[in-house]
């Protein structure tokens, strides 16, 4: 690639000019920065949501306007035969596809006595079901971009230590784990790398309540960086991940935690 088409200032081994990716909850939050991020990191963009229209077009205006290329494409992840027209119309616009950032995904917060069964199948049916589906769907673009093609799964830091109040979800990101390790060992022969980040508490619209008050200077305490991290800084572990610059990583698991992890 010659030097003048890289995003300016950016070193060639983490630029994805060329690549064309979807981000699955892409409409706030977490998702939000990593559409950003791609894009200025030269990818064009497929910015999925599921009922926040509006933010969605406002996610790819903001591309747009800054000379990137990005569709918004409503799907809801659980509902299988929706995710396969959504992918399709992403394939079908963008042209193929390289690289899948699963990263839609729901909280609901319940003590083990509390805890309601509907509850339960909600979060498997997007957090689990919702990145298995895409996974599946979009497996067959990115077994053809082969070396280029990229997985990247949201899990969470409760998915791998747990949390009080919190078995629904901690469950469900745990098997974010096990579908991302299993996937690298399946996809690797044809070059392929799947791969997950692990973000500690990020200040989004799913933390709101959670960082709120008292509960928010516990919370702190124990996080050995002393503060809550933002979405752009899981974003950019997000972007290295689906970079040349990470080639030789598959069934990784990346946290950016503040050190909250032991
Ligand atoms: P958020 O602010 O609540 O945003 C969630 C996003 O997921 C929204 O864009 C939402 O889109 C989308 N979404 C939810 N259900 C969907 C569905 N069925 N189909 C398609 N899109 C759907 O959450 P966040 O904090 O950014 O979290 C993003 C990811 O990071 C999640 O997987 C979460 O579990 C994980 N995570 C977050 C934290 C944290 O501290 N925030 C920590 C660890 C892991 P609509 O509004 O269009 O429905």
């Amino acid at each position: 690639m010659a030097e003048a088409d890289l995003p300016q200032g950016l070193p060639q081994s983490l630029c994805l000019t060329g690549r064309r990716a979807l981000v699955t909850g892409g409409s706030r939050g977490i998702g939000r920065s990593i559409a950003l991020m791609l894009a200025a990191r030269g990818a064009t963009v497929a910015v999925n949501y599921n009922a926040s229209e509006g933010p969605a077009a406002e996610v790819c205006e903001q591309i747009r306007a800054a000379g990137g290329t990005a569709i918004a494409v409503g799907f809801d992840v659980g509902d299988a035969e929706a995710a396969e027209a959504g992918i399709k119309r992403v394939v079908e616009e963008l042209g193929g596809l390289e690289i899948l950032v699963n990263n839609a995904g729901i909280s609901i917060d319940a003590l083990l006595l509390r805890a309601r069964g509907e509850d339960l199948q909600s979060i498997l049916r997007t957090n689990v079901e919702g990145t298995f589906t895409c996974c599946k769907i979009a497996a067959r673009q990115l077994l053809k971009a082969r070396d280029k093609g990229r997985i990247i799964n949201l899990s969470s830091v409760v998915g791998e230590q747990g949390n009080t109040g919190q078995s629904m979800y901690s469950a469900s990101k745990a098997a974010v784990l096990g579908l991302t390790k299993s996937l690298a060992q399946e996809l690797a022969s044809r070059g392929v790398t799947v791969n997950a980040v692990s973000p500690g508490f990020i200040e989004t619209d799913m933390t709101a309540a959670s960082l709120a008050g008292a509960a928010r200077d516990a919370l702190l305490a124990k996080i050995p960086l002393r503060r809550v991290g933002a979405p752009d800084e899981v974003a950019e572990a997000v972007a290295f991940l689906a970079s040349p610059a990470a080639s030789y990583i598959t069934g990784h698991v990346l946290r950016v935690n503040g050190g909250l992890a032991t």
